[in-house]
């Protein structure tokens, strides 16, 4: 069999544990054999990272923006524990981090679903996708531990070098502070990336903030959205039928909670990052769950939304075939392969990306899932381990 062919090369961005054991069967498994896979490889493993000082992390991202699409495999973010086990140089900033400040723009959510497996919350009947402002704020931050009594200043120095300063608090004792930013550019993106695939998808856009506490820094966000809307968005909505709809982040969370569904939800960085991984679970799983980053510039990085799975990775070093669930990645590829295939007008590589997609799920609801999955299945479901789920997909597309 003649296998598909690409033109320009993905970014693939290899990682760390249980992840990248799956990373490697998912490619020989299920895309190799039908894919003359072409990829420009960064290996952004831990003991990698820690080799070329994080250089190729900072690589991969100036790769992605050359070659426009990335896969990108889940990787660990170093705490004081990983720096001994992995007796690293340095604790290392967050990959995902990195790039994401290198690439600016908005990552979307949503989940995927299958029959058979029913919302946690009763009233959902259609997907939420969360779309997460990634740049800036607290993944961009600075803090310092403050020792003792004292004053905590905000300073703004301009280019001419005039000082704008303001009180942050007038310690009595130890404490702590913390200084993030933002900037008007990026979130000009931000709110273009929302507006423009709300109208894609043809779906209510709701947007929340804090800003009745913070009052410039929050406020801010949603002034831009606001303005950016009624310039160049409000007539296009309305045509399309859809709403854009502002609203505190508490009232968000309870209002999402009543809903039925079906609309995306822009989210600051640190909320998107906590309500993607809730709306996820309440869908059914985290590995049940799309990611894609979407720059200002036309990149995108698709990856998995959950961790290394660390957990079930001792589990397998011991010799056990865990029951890890691959779908989230193998969506990562999927989405990766239809976009290259829609950049470089590869129609047989986008056929493959959806043949791909609807193997994976027809397995599921053919009664074959990892186990994550069978505990919360209607019905006959048989929790098979992450080597034998693949197994029968792979089954599957060859037919
Ligand atoms: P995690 O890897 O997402 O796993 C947390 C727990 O969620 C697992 O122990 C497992 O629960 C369940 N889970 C997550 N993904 C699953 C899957 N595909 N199939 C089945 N169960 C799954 O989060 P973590 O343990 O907090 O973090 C582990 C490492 O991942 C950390 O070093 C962290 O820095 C990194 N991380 C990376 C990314 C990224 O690169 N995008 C994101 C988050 C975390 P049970 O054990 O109960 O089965
Ligand atoms: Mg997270």
């Amino acid at each position: 069999m003649d296998r598909i062919q690409m033109k320009t090369p993905l970014v693939e961005m290899d990682g760390d544990e249980r992840t990248r054991v799956l990373w490697q069967e998912i490619k020989d498994l299920l895309i190799t054999p039908y894919v003359d896979l072409k990829t420009e490889y960064y290996d952004l493993g831990l003991k990698h990272r820690d080799e070329t000082n994080d250089q190729v992390t900072i690589d991969s991202a100036n790769a992605t923006i050359r070659l426009g699409v990335a896969v990108k495999c889940a990787t660990i973010t170093p705490n004081a524990q990983r720096v001994e086990e992995y007796n690293l140089k340095q604790m290392w900033k967050s990959p995902n981090g990195t790039i994401r400040a290198m690439l600016d723009g908005t990552v979307f959510r949503a989940p995927i679903s299958v029959s058979g497996i029913h919302p946690t919350v009763r009233t959902w009947e259609k997907p939420i996708t969360i779309a997460r402002h990634a740049y800036g704020d607290v993944y961009k931050n600075s803090e310092m531990r403050v020792p003792g009594a004292g004053k905590a200043e905000l300073v703004f120095t301009d280019t001419e070098g005039k000082e704008t300063r303001q009180e942050i608090f007038s310690f009595k004792g130890p404490g702590i502070i913390q200084g993030t930013h933002n900037l008007d550019s990026s979130i000009t993106s931000f709110a273009h990336a929302c507006f423009q695939y709300a109208l894609s998808v043809k779906q209510d856009l709701w947007f929340s903030t804090k800003d009745t506490i913070s009052k410039v820094y929050d406020h801010c966000f949603k002034d831009i959205f606001a303005e950016i809307y009624e310039k160049d968005y409000k007539a296009a909505f309305e045509q399309a039928g859809i709403t854009y709809f502002y609203t505190l982040i508490d009232d968000a969370v309870a209002r999402v909670i009543r809903g039925k569904g079906g609309f995306i939800w822009a989210c600051k960085n640190y909320d998107g990052d906590v309500m993607s991984d809730m709306i996820a679970t309440a869908f059914g799983s985290l590995a049940m769950m799309t990611s894609v980053l979407v720059s200002p510039n036309g990149q995108f990085e698709y990856e998995a939304a959950h961790g290394t799975v660390t957990r079930h990775y001792y589990r397998y070093l011991k010799g056990e075939e865990t029951s890890t669930n691959p779908v989230a990645t193998i969506f990562a590829w999927s989405g990766a392969l239809r976009k290259r295939g829609e950049l470089d007008n590869l129609p047989d590589l986008m056929a493959f990306a959806d043949r791909l997609e609807k193997a994976t799920l027809d397995t599921i609801e053919a009664g074959v899932m990892t186990r994550d999955l069978a505990m919360i299945w209607e019905g006959e479901a048989q929790g098979v381990t992450s080597r034998q789920f693949l197994e029968a997909i792979a089954g599957r597309l060859a037919e």
